[in-house]
């Protein structure tokens, strides 16, 4: 398809990074090389008898939980990126490479450099992208926290922040790890208090849902930590501009925010090469099968992760857990067997209330969300699991699943 769309033949075979590979085994390339893509690549290294190849456009795997303490000046820039070739287990091939088109009729993925490379079975795990042209005046107006650079930038500006009105407001939804935000309020005002600006603040929150956010029971468990620390909640105010002139915040409903410093979750969507090779929905997701993982309509092809549409939130502990689903279903295909798992729709993430605190939010399809009250320890869990991070998740090797032998379950969505 792609080929005669270009008009002139790409070469083929990518070389990247020299690897061992076992020959005349099925191939199977990844696309992303984030939580989801890492685990599946390691999984399927690990069990033997595949050629993987994994493409990324991005050489070094990224820790993005831990963007969100960047701001606070609490965590080392280094410490939440490793390059793929050590997150990988020796047996994966590298294409550091944008992956741009496909063509599964023939088996085919067309890279950046013009360069294909083939496959029995596809996996697609490029994660989300953020297009702040959704929100205008959102470039130059406001600051986030979802990378590490715009995380750096929003530390320097913390760092002269004299006093004023400081609001933090959601765009579109979905986006990942939907707690993200109301932790970040927690420990934004932890941090000014630190620098002794108490009373001289004031800490805004908008969010287009009715209520807190878009689960009940994570609205029970946030509202009153929020409420204690006096933050104002604006509900159903859909962001849609930034004036910065007049340094106000305005909602399609109508409404107006003033503030001194803005800090907005940048809008997402799927990413380019999702929406160009048109595997998205009209937002750039991929239609994924809930519980098979497989991508709607294309038997070779698996999705996971962020790029998804599936009714979970977007977060790498669920990345995780579909990696398990996927490697184990694939080694079972590529032996002749039907795919024996199902993803069990598990989310888990500890999440920070400030003060040295925290909560948790774990549910599948069958459970909703019951966050415990905050306690020191959940922190404490929180702060191992980040500093275990590398040993535990990129290598698939957490003692904790996400999967269950195949039965047919009712379909629920909780975000
Ligand atoms: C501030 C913040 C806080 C968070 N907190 C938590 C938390 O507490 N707990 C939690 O579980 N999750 C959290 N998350 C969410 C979590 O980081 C993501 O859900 C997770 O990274 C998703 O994994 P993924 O593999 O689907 O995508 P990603 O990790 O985003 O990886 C996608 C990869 O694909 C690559 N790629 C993109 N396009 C292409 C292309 N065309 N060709 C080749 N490669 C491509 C990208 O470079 C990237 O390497 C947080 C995220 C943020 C931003």
């Amino acid at each position: 398809m792609f080929l005669a769309m270009r008009g002139e033949a790409p070469q083929v075979a990518s070389e990247g990074t020299p690897r061992a590979v076992s020959r005349g085994a099925p191939r199977v390339v990844v696309v992303g090389g984030g939580i989801g893509g890492v685990a599946v690549a390691n999984g399927l290294a690990r069990r033997g008898g595949f050629q993987v190849t994994l493409v990324s456009d991005n050489p070094y795997h990224v820790y993005q939980p831990g963007f969100l303490t960047v701001p606070f000046g609490q965590v080392k820039p280094d410490s939440l990126t490793r390059s793929l070739d050590r997150a990988l287990h020796r047996e994966v091939r590298v294409l550091p490479v944008a992956a741009v088109d496909l063509d599964p009729e023939s088996g085919v993925v067309l890279l950046k450099d013009r360069t294909t490379v083939a496959y029995d079975w596809l996996v697609l795990a490029p994660g989300a992208a953020y297009d702040l042209s959704l929100v205008k005046g959102f470039e130059g107006g406001a600051h986030h926290f979802y990378s590490l650079e715009a995380g750096l930038e929003l530390m320097s500006a913390l760092r002269s922040f004299s006093g004023g009105d400081v609001v933090l407001g959601l765009t579109t939804v979905p986006f990942k790890c939907p707690v993200a935000p109301l932790q970040f309020v927690a420990l934004l005002d932890d941090f000014l208090r630190r620098r002794r600006l108490g009373g001289r603040y004031r800490l805004h929150f908008l969010t287009p849902y009715p209520q807190l956010l878009g689960n009940k029971s994570v609205c029970e468990a946030y509202v009153p930590v929020l409420a204690r620390r006096g933050v104002e909640i604006r509900t159903g105010f859909t962001v849609e501009a930034v004036d910065r002139r007049r340094r106000r915040v305005i909602a399609q409903e109508g409404d107006e925010c003033p503030y001194d410093l803005l800090i907005l979750v940048p809008p997402h969507r799927g990413t380019k090469f999702v929406r160009e090779a048109g595997l998205g929905d009209r937002n750039g997701w991929i239609p994924t099968e809930r519980d098979t993982l497989k991508v709607v309509g294309k038997p070779h092809l698996y999705a996971l992760g962020d790029a998804t549409d599936l009714p979970v939130s977007k977060t790498g502990a669920s990345a995780h857990f579909q990696a398990e689903v996927v490697a184990r279903n694939l080694a079972a295909e590529a032996a002749g067997a039907a795919p024996p798992y199902e993803y069990s729709g598990r989310v888990l993430c500890l999440s920070e209330v400030g003060g040295g605190r925290a909560t948790m939010v774990s549910y599948d399809y069958d459970w909703p969300p019951m966050p415990p009250p905050p306690h020191r320890v959940l922190h404490l869990a929180r702060s191992l699991l980040d500093a275990a991070y590398w040993r535990l998740i990129p290598t698939g090797l957490s003692p904790l699943h996400g999967l269950k032998r195949r039965r047919k379950v009712a379909g629920r969505s909780w975000w």
